[in-house]
């Protein structure tokens, strides 16, 4: 998640596996924020060895309905980690709304929730007409059963690309309503007949709150907002060019205070990222890749408890 226009080879060589392999699953579950939810969720039948070590720790944090009542602190990194006294984020504020609330995943770190709040805020203040919520975190954070490799500690958000309608939404259109698609079919640009002014502001607007760190966007997006940005270009060195965020933009925020065991991500290289350095990804081969080999290599192997920080051990058991 730290990259910019670099090859997946290049990352892994940086990184290590996790790292590809946190890439190889974001890439994997594509578009989850137009995946519909269901009105009527089913609670997960319980586990028959939730003890055993080699039970997927997705599996065990997926169970947890309510946040660890604990101090709040985010433990780990973006992509293995958890989340203690995670608060959740209302689902209806004056100036935003979250959606597909069957997943219950609009759980995070106190400071993300008071950030989600503000945003929706000053968003209204520069033509943004309110936020649509898609996913935060699991209530204990952890990873998910479905969709995403990140949003593990209560630090990751995504905002769809929609503005709030004006009405507050029903349960069905929570969880069936579609984000817009704001990349034009070419996957060049931004869509014209999409893409407002008010799109740019919202992502400026975040980008400038010093606590956030980074902002994923498609890299058409990211074209657009260098062209959009005028003289100021200092807020876009953390809009960093993704795959996929096409329907929604992801917020990363620092490493609260409170959390000595949060791991952060280096800084954004200086530069605004714009220009040569996005070239990259409008190449034949990122915006046309071949097919994937068949059959497909296996998936690598779910992170367990024994891959998370221990103290995950208590966020998971608290009661
Ligand atoms: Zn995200």
């Amino acid at each position: 998640m730290t990259t910019k226009n670099e090859p997946r080879w290049a990352i892994r060589k940086r990184f290590g596996s996790s790292a590809a392999l946190a890439l190889a699953i974001a890439a994997a579950s594509t578009a989850s924020a137009q995946q519909i939810g269901s009105l009527n969720p089913r609670p997960l039948p319980p586990l028959a060895h939730p003890d055993d070590p080699k039970t997927p720790a997705r599996e065990l944090f997926a169970r947890k309905t309510s946040g660890a009542p604990m101090a709040a602190r985010t433990i780990g990194f973006y992509s293995k980690g958890c989340l203690a006294g995670g608060e959740a984020l209302p689902i209806n504020g004056r100036t935003w709304q979250v959606m597909r609330l069957s997943r219950n995943r609009n759980w995070g770190h106190p400071k993300m929730i008071a950030f989600l709040e503000r945003l929706a805020d000053k968003g209204m203040k520069v033509g943004w007409r309110g936020l649509l919520v898609g996913d935060v975190s699991q209530p204990r954070g952890g990873p998910m059963l479905t969709g995403h490799a990140s949003h593990q500690v209560g630090l990751d958000a995504d905002i769809w690309l929609t503005p709030m309608p004006d009405h507050e939404l029903t349960r069905q259109e929570r969880e069936e309503m579609s984000a817009t698609m704001v990349v034009a079919p070419d996957r060049k640009d931004v869509d014209p007949n999409v893409w407002t002014p008010a799109h740019t502001a919202l992502i400026k607007a975040a980008a400038q709150e010093p606590e956030v760190d980074r902002i994923f966007v498609n890299a058409a997006i990211k074209k657009a907002l260098c062209r959009e940005a005028g003289n100021d270009h200092a807020w876009l060195s953390k809009v960093r060019p993704y795959w996929q965020h096409d329907y929604h933009f992801h917020v990363r925020i620092k490493c609260p205070s409170d959390s000595p065991e949060c791991k952060g991500q280096p800084p954004v290289p200086a530069g605004d990222g714009c220009g040569k350095d996005l070239d990259w990804w409008f190449t034949d081969a990122v915006l046309h890749p071949t097919p994937a080999p068949t059959p497909t290599p296996p998936r690598p192997r779910p992170i367990t408890m024994k891959d998370l920080p221990p103290a995950c051990r208590q966020v998971l058991l608290a009661q």
